[in-house]
């Protein structure tokens, strides 16, 4: 088995709800804005509905429809449409106000723990932005929260919103790295929603987006993905897995295997027949990513289950056995399709599992 490399070359946050609380500070903002120009709009539905813009606006540029517009003007603009439908006119306010409620993103304030959190990674790592933001929003919400990176990076750099290919690696190669510097990339399952950044489209034809990995999945995995049937033929698409082989860069792996020193891969079924989680152990901690297994912490409770799992009694007795263990012996978890968060740990509240410590 090949030596791991030692450390990560650099590490580049999301921002907008991974380091700063853009929901809790939007609301703050939308209060005093609200009671200055004296609309009645409720402070939490301000934040979801102009949230609620912000992937429409973006998907405008990423899609073609429109040049990149950076995330400031997209903000003025959604924020103008946002007041239109409560009944007030943009123009019926003072432009200063206006301007200076379009800038609530640059006023965003740190969760309580980023700050140190960042530092302390700084010491190992270089630290840059990958967000949506554009770089003078960005630098000052940075200074805004006295959040210190090495780099202010992200859409503006790459002219390219997230999520499309070319805002992760247009970033990494702006950082001189290279899709050949990842070694491993472990598949839970092929289908399109976890396996789809396996691959990309050079001239056309999907080729692996990461040329020197191995790309590690369940051999059944593998045989069901190549030959689905009438009930998982949409999920899997041929693009994402087949160029793997085809470049000798698939693994396919049977049972429970360490993929490198504390990375280890284990079956657990019941979404696919062959769905595998990834176990990682470090220092003493454990942490589990189960992906479509317990894909949100509100799929904690046993009987909890997706209408999308194949084998729902495989699911159900996987979970059984894997929390028993996590809370035994005080795994993390991390929730791969959860939108509210990403990692925790899980207690007992008598016959139920539930969360019971938010990490991130
Ligand atoms: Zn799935």
């Amino acid at each position: 088995m090949p030596e791991p490399k030692a450390l990560a070359k650099a590490l580049a946050f999301d921002v907008f709800g991974t380091v700063v609380d853009w929901r809790g500070s939007v609301m703050r903002e939308a209060k005093a804005f609200c009671a200055d120009i004296g609309a009645d709009i409720d402070p939490a539905a301000f934040a979801d509905e102009w949230r609620g813009l912000y992937n429409p606006a973006m998907e405008e540029c990423r899609s073609g429809r429109r040049p990149y517009t950076r995330l400031d003007v997209l903000q003025r603009e959604t924020l103008e449409a946002l007041l239109c439908k409560h009944g007030v006119a943009p123009a019926s306010v003072a432009e200063e106000k206006l301007a200076h409620m379009a800038f609530a993103w640059r006023r965003l304030d740190p969760w309580p723990d980023s700050v140190e959190g960042l530092a302390r990674l700084r010491k190992r790592f270089p630290c840059v932005t990958l967000s949506n933001g554009n770089l003078a929003l960005t630098l000052e919400l940075s200074r805004f929260g006295g959040l210190t990176w090495d780099a202010i990076m992200g859409a503006e750099l790459t002219q390219t919103y997230k999520t499309l290919p070319h805002a992760y690696l247009g970033t990494a190669e702006i950082l001189g790295l290279e899709p050949g510097d990842i070694d491993i990339v472990i598949n839970s399952h092929l289908h399109f929603d976890h396996a789809g950044g396996n691959t990309r489209l050079a001239d056309g034809k999907p080729v692996p987006t990461f040329p020197k990995a191995r790309y590690v999945v369940q051999t059944g995995e593998w045989e069901d993905a190549t030959r689905p049937h009438e009930r998982n033929r949409a999920s899997y698409l041929e693009e994402n897995y087949v160029p793997l082989a085809e470049r000798k860069q698939l693994e396919v792996v049977q049972g429970a295997v360490e993929v490198t020193p504390g990375v280890r891969v284990v079956p657990v079924g019941g979404h696919t027949a062959y769905l595998q989680m990834v176990v990682v152990e470090s220092q003493g901690q454990t942490l589990a990513i189960p992906t479509d297994l317990i894909p949100t912490s509100s799929h904690l409770p046993l009987p909890f289950i997706m209408a999308y799992d194949l084998f729902p009694v495989g699911t159900l007795e996987a979970k059984r056995r894997l929390l028993a263990q996590v809370v035994e012996e005080k795994w993390w978890l991390l929730f791969y399709h959860d939108p509210r968060m990403a990692v925790g740990r899980v207690g007992r509240d008598q016959e139920k599992y539930v969360l019971s410590e938010v990490l991130a």
